[in-house]
């Protein structure tokens, strides 16, 4: 049956190739320059991966593990490709869904379900086909473009799973797995929405956050099993189904850490020539839809009988139809009420589909189309013939771009508009002017006294303009964006990170209360103090952070300034540390009550004590013998006391702060020594030695390296035997 058949009236005006079959070569109907173009092998790979997937799921004959899941072959070419482009997402895509599988097997699932969900597991992150290296692996910052490109890359994903006739619950699982579990469960219980989450999606959640935890990243080590767990059992019930979390532990708890048990054949080796070229073309084809992605606002694909074949998700949102109502439709003007701006009907031969098989040519027409709810859509409609190699027709691509949106602006501007409104231009986090925002809007909702707190932490790093003097201002900045990006990645779905200023970084916490945002604030310490920053191997960053928690009456101006506060005393106790303060404790501190103030604790001081037996005449040689070898210079002797300062302090060290070299003061007090001399025997001396660098340093390992070697160079010198 072809289109033709269905519409007689249509028939005059159909083109010849959707009369017959096999369809005829066209030559005269082929300018050549298109049917060699990229975007038309991109076109025609898709159609082709979709049309396999149609003949193969409909065949009774396929009984692989995942007949009537997804065929056969575009699960082995889509694999095939994220095997040749990211060798390292194909392995964790691999374990994801063997937890996956594990864990569901361990809830009791089985059969189709069971196989679904490993579907979902393998091709969960298939959207990074598309994504070039330089943004996956990009060391830096990611610019808005590149920012919108990986969201993309979802869409693309999912296009592509649609266009294979892929079970639509895969779809739903990976997408929804990649939403919050319950970000709003509130103290009363109140229905969570993730209950409404698939089952499949909570439990890929669980696996996806697993493996990735246990894996290393750019900016981030490995995490051990037990600190896995920790994780994910401080997410539960917000960030994931406690259920699942705890299915998982048990799991563990019977059966062993599961991915420790994970095989060898994990690793798929070298993909062969023909996988590498198959991926080639599949990867051009995300590349490709990618840029329609971008560019328009929905497309679909007919095929050389006029049906539907391909309807993606952005032309389900704009025209409001289904691609399960719009699959294996057949195309004419009527099917989406095609008519003229001005509300003309439009005939066949009018439309831009037509026009495009005719003169072999793209057609483009302004013009009205029929939204599932009733209502016109304006937009613009682009039609694109496909010829294969041999100039045969194979399909017709059809684009459409919303005229009714932003007046006709070209929405990736306004989309980057908008992103550079509410983001800081350095290290892409939300800016001061969307933090304030967002705090007025919770502000807002919290007046409504059933709610949860919320929580904000402020953070600033510590004795950063050092980074700048020693390193200078760009390593300072890509500390920043470091800085910003480590926030980003270990905070949860529904907290805002933005940059206050300067080298000082917000984080809203929603349904957090202080003592919640403290301990989220200390591992977000710890971690930020594990990380390596800055692309400077020895550079240690430490921040101070300061809590405080929305309360009764607040505005966002005195939330903030509580923090500040906060952070403030944690800076006055040493930094690297957290402090946080309620209006309670504001209102104690300002009684006149007996404060201890903490002393000032020094961040680099490294101090050691001992005790040698050595007659008092010996002590000078000694150290004149320390003082030579180190080539010090003294600054200060007493009988009691001896300061030295060793290594060059000026410019030359400060050019070059990676040198071991550091340099130091050791300030030496010796008791016992003058009721030695006073007594002419051979006394027992306490040495305390303090050792602390003469510059700003940044890396205090590397001092403590230092220090514990000068130390135990000195106490050579001393030692009794
Ligand atoms: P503290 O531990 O007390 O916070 O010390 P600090 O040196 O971090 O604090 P201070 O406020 O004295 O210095 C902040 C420095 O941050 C000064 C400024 O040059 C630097 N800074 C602010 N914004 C930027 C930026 O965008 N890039 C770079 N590289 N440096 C910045
Ligand atoms: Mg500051
Ligand atoms: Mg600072």
């Amino acid at each position: 049956m072809t289109l033709v058949a269905d519409i007689p009236m249509l028939e005059a005006s159909m083109p010849s190739a959707w009369r017959t079959e096999p369809v005829p070569p066209r030559p005269d109907a082929r300018p050549s320059r298109i049917h060699s173009s990229e975007s038309t092998r991109a076109l025609l790979g898709l159609l082709k991966l979709s049309q396999t997937a149609a003949r193969e799921m409909s065949s009774p004959a396929d009984d692989s593990t995942f007949a009537g899941v997804i065929s056969k072959g575009v699960l082995r070419s889509l694999l095939g490709t994220l095997h040749h482009r990211h060798t390292s997402t194909l392995k964790h895509s691999r374990r994801v869904a063997l937890l996956a599988f594990g864990l569901a097997n361990h809830l009791g699932w089985d059969g189709r379900q069971l196989r679904i969900l490993e579907v979902a597991g393998l091709l969960h992150d298939i959207g990074k086909i598309g994504v070039p290296d330089t943004v996956l692996e990009k060391p830096g910052r990611l610019s808005p473009e590149e920012i919108e490109l990986i969201t993309l890359h979802n869409n693309v994903g999912f296009d592509v799973l649609q266009a294979c006739r892929v079970d639509r619950q895969i779809q739903e699982i990976i997408s929804q797995s990649q939403q919050a579990y319950c970000p709003d469960l509130d103290a009363a219980g109140v229905q969570c929405p993730g209950s409404e989450l698939h089952m499949g999606a909570r439990i890929l959640a669980v696996a996806d956050a697993y493996d990735s935890l246990a894996t290393e990243q750019p900016h981030r080590r490995a995490k051990a099993h037990q600190e896995i767990m920790a994780v994910l059992t401080e997410g539960s019930g917000t960030q994931f189904d406690a259920n699942v979390v705890s299915a998982l532990a048990r799991w563990v708890q019977k059966d062993g850490a599961p991915l420790a048990a994970a095989p060898d054949d994990m690793d798929p080796g070298a993909p062969s020539p023909v996988e590498v070229r198959e991926a080639d073309s599949v990867g051009l084809m995300f590349s490709y839809l990618h840029t329609l992605e971008r560019l328009y606002d929905g497309f679909h694909l007919v095929d050389t009988e006029g049906k539907v074949l391909i309807w993606n998700r952005r032309a389900e949102r704009l025209l409001g139809r289904t691609a399960e109502e719009m699959l294996g439709q057949r195309w004419s003007p009527q099917l989406l009420g095609y008519r003229h701006l001005d509300e003309r009907p439009m005939t066949a031969a009018e439309t831009p589909m037509l026009r495009a098989i005719e003169t072999g040519r793209t057609s483009l027409l302004p013009l009205m189309a029929m939204h599932g709810n009733g209502q016109a859509v304006q937009m613009e409609l682009q039609s694109m013939p496909l010829f294969d190699e041999q100039g045969r027709l194979q399909g017709v691509a059809e684009f459409y771009r919303d005229l009714s949106r932003n007046s006709g602006k070209n929405s990736s501007n306004f989309r980057d508009l908008k992103l550079a409104a509410t983001r800081d231009a350095l290290t892409n986090v939300a800016n001061r002017r969307e933090l304030e925002n967002q705090l007025a809007a919770m502000m807002e909702g919290f007046t409504d006294r059933s709610r949860e707190p919320f929580s904000v932490i402020f953070v600033d790093a510590d004795h950063f303009k050092r980074v700048n003097d020693t390193y200078g201002h760009s390593v300072g900045d890509q500390v920043l964006i470091d800085m910003a990006r480590l926030l980003t990645q270990e905070t949860y779905s529904g907290e805002v990170v933005g940059r206050y200023g300067g080298e000082e970084f917000v984080i809203v916490c929603p349904d957090t209360n202080i003592e919640q945002a403290f301990r989220r604030s200390e591992r977000l310490r710890s971690t930020l103090r594990k990380a390596v920053i800055g692309g400077v191997d020895r550079l240690s960053i430490t921040a101070s952070f300061g809590v405080a928690q929305s309360e009764p009456g607040d505005t966002v101006d005195s939330l903030i300034r509580r923090a500040d506060k906060a952070l403030y005393q944690a800076k006055d106790q040493g930094r690297d540390r957290t402090c946080s303060l309620t209006n309670a404790d504001l209102q104690n501190a300002s009684k006149p009550a007996v404060r201890v103030k903490e002393e000032e604790v020094e961040p680099f001081l490294f101090e050691s004590r001992f005790t040698s037996v050595v007659s008092s005449d010996m002590i000078a040689c000694k150290l004149g013998g320390f003082v030579n070898d180190q080539k010090a210079k003294l600054s200060t002797v007493t009988t009691e006391r001896v300061v030295m300062l060793i290594g060059n302090g000026g410019l030359l060290s400060a050019l070059n702060p990676f040198s071991q070299e550091i340099p130091v003061e050791i300030d030496l007090v010796m008791n016992g020594l003058s009721d030695a001399i006073a007594k002419r025997g051979v006394p027992k001396i306490h040495f305390h030695v303090k050792i602390r660098p003469r510059r700003s340093i940044l890396d205090s390992t590397a001092f403590h390296t230092r220090a514990t070697q000068l130390m135990n160079e000195l106490k050579k010198y001393f030692s009794t035997d």
